[in-house]
């Protein structure tokens, strides 16, 4: 999932939960310092320089929608998922009608976004449980989010910042790559790591911290070949390989 510029699609759904509060401490229990929050704030900032806004790149419009091409947007870019999503969305107009879809039918329609099959059992059975545990909405709150099958505490971070409003940091394996370079975490466990990147900013920072990361990571910190050459975070940056990358890339 990638990011666009603009305001939010949440529209009228939003509400207002975005009150500064400095959160408790990182998963080892320890509490970061101040220089490790000014340098976290630094990082911070120089993506919102890069980045002024954000938001998901995926079409949609109300939260079910969201939660379905989210799902969808496994292994595939955001462009062919707003390719296929339309016509999803027009055949199956609720969840209570995508819950009761014929799966060969559903097939058809996302096959272009791969794994098509698995992704079709996931967002019936993702529209089955909106209906029988919460009648059709879409919770706003993670503990109820992650019990949707095929809902994962990425996909209920971004559904809860993006729709909601509510303060969540999707960790997905760009913010791990990323957070991790940088040295804002020394976890792997994503859920760990997202505990570690609360601990370093402020609750009204956390929705917009993840998709910076995740474009970040794509345009410049990639896995394979990060462009340290002309990095605005390099002086941040923790990496060992770091020297060697920037080498080898453009300046
Ligand atoms: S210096 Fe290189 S590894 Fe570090 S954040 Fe920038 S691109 Fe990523």
């Amino acid at each position: 999932m990638g990011v666009t510029t603009g305001g939010s699609r949440g529209g009228g759904l939003r509400a207002a939960n975005t009150m500064a509060v400095m959160p408790g401490p990182r998963s080892d229990g320890t509490t970061p310092t101040s220089a490790e929050r000014g340098r976290a704030r630094s990082v911070f900032n120089r993506l919102l320089e890069r980045y002024p806004e954000s938001r998901t790149a995926l079409d949609y419009e109300n939260a079910w929608q969201l939660l379905v091409v989210t799902v969808l947007s496994a292994q595939t870019t955001d462009e062919n998922v707003n390719k296929a999503a339309p016509a999803l969305f027009q055949r199956y107009t609720s969840t209570a009608e995508l819950a009761d879809a014929r799966p060969e039918d559903v097939e058809k329609i996302v096959f272009s976004t791969g794994f098509y099959r698995q992704k079709t059992k996931s967002i019936i059975k993702l529209a089955q449980d909106l209906e029988d545990l919460y009648d059709g909405e879409v919770p706003a709150d993670i503990d109820e989010l992650v019990k949707l099958r095929g809902v994962g505490r990425k996909t209920a971070s971004v559904v809860l910042a993006e729709v909601w409003d509510v303060p969540a940091i999707a960790v997905d394996t760009h913010v791990k790559r990323v957070a991790g370079r940088l040295g804002l975490t020394e976890e792997t466990d994503p859920e760990r790591i997202e505990e570690d990147l609360k601990a370093l900013y402020p609750t009204d920072t956390w929705s917009a911290l993840s998709m910076r990361f995740i474009q970040f990571g794509r345009d410049v910190c990639d896995a394979r070949r990060p462009r340290c050459g002309s990095c605005e975070l390099f002086k941040f940056c923790e990496w060992p390989e770091r020297f060697e990358a920037a080498g080898k890339s453009t300046l």
